[in-house]
């Protein structure tokens, strides 16, 4: 039978500037073909671009020259709401909003059940302790709530993300306040769960990247590698 596969991202040629800036380019000539169901890492030095680089594919900048397409269509002409119907980001800030933990998982996709939620939860390690507090999943983050650890929020971040069932995933560095035993569980779950999902992930630790099908080296906004963790 024939899969329809959704998730490719081709970077054709992309050089990036940030709007008002001076001097050499943030992202410069870069090619890039990310196949469904790929798992990305993207690693560099702070400041190589690798934010920059993700956060094109969702349209939360446009490219200065170049192309970027998501399964085969540019995405200048793509209506970056429908962009971001397939693409969820987990940005490096995590952004918790005062409310309780379900509505936190729940923004953006409103209409998700009780048990879509707790399924992605549960994929993002953070059913356990969300279980865990008195409330549960009616628990109150933030002013007079309940204060999540640094990874506890990670966590709960991811858990919005999967909601979306995206076919392109991206966390920029989006466990590195959980600790390795707890990301590693989580990697293996999103990759059960995500047959088929495309991946990018912005690590600072090589460990977290190991085994993804491809790993991404920026520096200085240049792609400076490209291939499996034996390969580079
Ligand atoms: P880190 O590992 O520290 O997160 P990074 O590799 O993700 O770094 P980017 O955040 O993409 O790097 O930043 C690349 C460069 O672009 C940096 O020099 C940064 O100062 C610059 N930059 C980032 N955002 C903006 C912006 N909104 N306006 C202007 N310059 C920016």
């Amino acid at each position: 039978p024939h899969v329809q596969e959704t998730g490719r991202i081709d970077f054709e040629d992309v050089t990036f500037s940030y709007e008002g800036t001076r001097g050499e380019p943030i992202l410069k000539h870069i090619n890039l073909t990310i196949l469904p169901g790929e798992t990305v890492g993207i690693i560099g030095s702070t400041g190589s671009g690798k934010s920059t680089l993700v956060g094109l594919i969702p349209r939360f900048y446009d490219v200065t020259s170049g192309t970027i397409k998501v399964d085969g269509q540019d995405t200048s002409r793509i209506h970056p709401h429908r962009l971001r119907d397939k693409i969820a980001i987990v940005p490096q800030k995590n952004i918790l909003f005062t409310g309780t933990v379900a509505e936190n998982i729940r923004w953006g996709k409103e209409e998700a059940a009780d048990e879509e939620v707790r399924a992605a939860a549960a994929i993002a390690g953070a059913d356990d302790f969300i279980a865990a507090s008195p409330e549960g999943y009616e628990t109150m983050i933030g002013q007079g709530g309940v204060n999540f650890s640094g990874g506890q929020k990670q966590r709960i971040s991811i858990a919005r993300a999967l909601v979306k069932k995206p076919s392109i995933l991206i966390l920029d560095d989006s466990t590195s306040a959980v600790d390795v035993a707890t990301e590693a569980k989580i990697k293996a779950a999103l990759k059960k769960y995500a047959k088929g999902l495309t991946c990018l992930l912005i690590a600072q630790r090589i460990t977290s990247i190991m085994d993804a099908d491809k790993i991404v080296v920026l520096d200085h906004g240049e792609l400076v590698g490209v291939g499996t963790h034996s390969e580079l």
